[in-house]
């Protein structure tokens, strides 16, 4: 799983993704993870996929899938084929579930949140040997094994995270029926045949769960790039919660320099006031992911 310093050489059969929540608007926390896996995708000659992760509907507003995808092609990041819709793949999450719980994996939780935090969030395994009956208000969850899951992040360097004792046993369905982020985005990873994931390092802390799941069913495992989250002069990540202003598709052009600025690319001082296309060009030809090397946290500028 180990990592290019550069992304300029080309890669048969790389296939990359964006994967938003259609909570709101895009923001330009959110902008920067696309156009960084829209470059790694693009300067390796690979595909790229969107996928929107409409899994949660009371979170979610009916116009913001749409929103997102307009803004993402107003910005002149072409994907390629059919947006894929989590929220008609439930069918296959279903049938996830079942396969762990024919490796007796799955069990019934109605332990409170309360309780949980309680043990610093880390679930003890309280219900893991009830039998509770499946009913439809618990959740379900997967056992963890003590061992150790490790990978090398390309930006981030090798990570390694004890699931039994820094996670514990994870929801897979939640108490309100709807299916777990960390499910359905490894069955789609698959589903998509993702084999290079580049997103936010908000997630980084999930993906041992993920690599967990892709290998008790039998998935390959993608590599992983998980780019600096971007923080404001108060150190809050630029997000949903702390109000960060949606994106204003209709300047794409100085938008893509300043998330380029952002991901420490250094954009040419002669792009500025070029078309949304040419900076797209250069992006791809310039793209450096070494450039993020072990960097975490990038605050937005003075
Ligand atoms: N849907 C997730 C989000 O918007 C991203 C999932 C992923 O990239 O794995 O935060």
């Amino acid at each position: 799983m180990n990592g290019k310093a550069s992304g300029s050489t080309s890669r048969n059969g790389y296939i990359g993704r964006f994967a938003p929540s259609p909570s709101g608007p895009l923001h330009m926390g959110s902008l920067v993870a696309a156009l960084a896996s829209w470059c790694d995708a693009r300067s390796n000659g690979g595909t790229w996929l969107m996928r929107m992760e409409d899994l949660d509907p009371p979170r979610e507003s009916p116009e913001a899938a749409d929103q997102i995808l307009f803004t993402i092609e107003a910005l002149g990041l072409h994907w390629d084929g059919a947006v894929l819709y989590q929220s008609l793949r439930h069918d296959a999450y279903q049938q996830a579930i079942a396969e762990l719980a024919r490796q007796e994996l799955v069990f019934a939780c109605d332990c409170t949140r309360q309780q949980i935090q309680e043990n610093d969030g880390i679930y003890p395994g309280t219900c893991r040997d009830r039998s509770l009956a499946n009913r439809p208000e618990m959740a379900l969850r997967c056992r963890v094994t003590g061992t150790t899951l490790a990978f090398v992040d390309r930006i981030q360097g090798r990570q390694q995270q004890n699931l039994e004792k820094e996670v514990g046993d994870f929801v897979i369905r939640r108490k309100d029926g709807l299916f777990a982020y960390q499910l359905a985005v490894v069955v789609d990873d698959a589903w998509q045949g993702i084999t290079d994931i580049v997103r936010g390092i908000d997630l980084m802390d999930s993906t041992p769960r993920q690599c967990y799941l892709q290998q008790l069913l039998g998935y390959p495992g993608p590599t992983y790039a998980h780019i600096p989250v971007i923080v404001n002069r108060e150190g809050q990540k630029l997000s949903k919660q702390h109000m960060a202003k949606p994106i204003d598709p209709t300047r794409p052009a100085p938008l893509l320099l300043t998330a380029l600025t952002y991901l420490n690319q250094n954009p040419d001082p002669a792009l500025t006031g070029a078309a949304p296309c040419d900076i797209l060009a250069w992006a791809v030809s310039h793209w450096d992911p070494g450039r993020l090397t072990g960097i975490a946290a990038l605050q937005e500028p003075h």
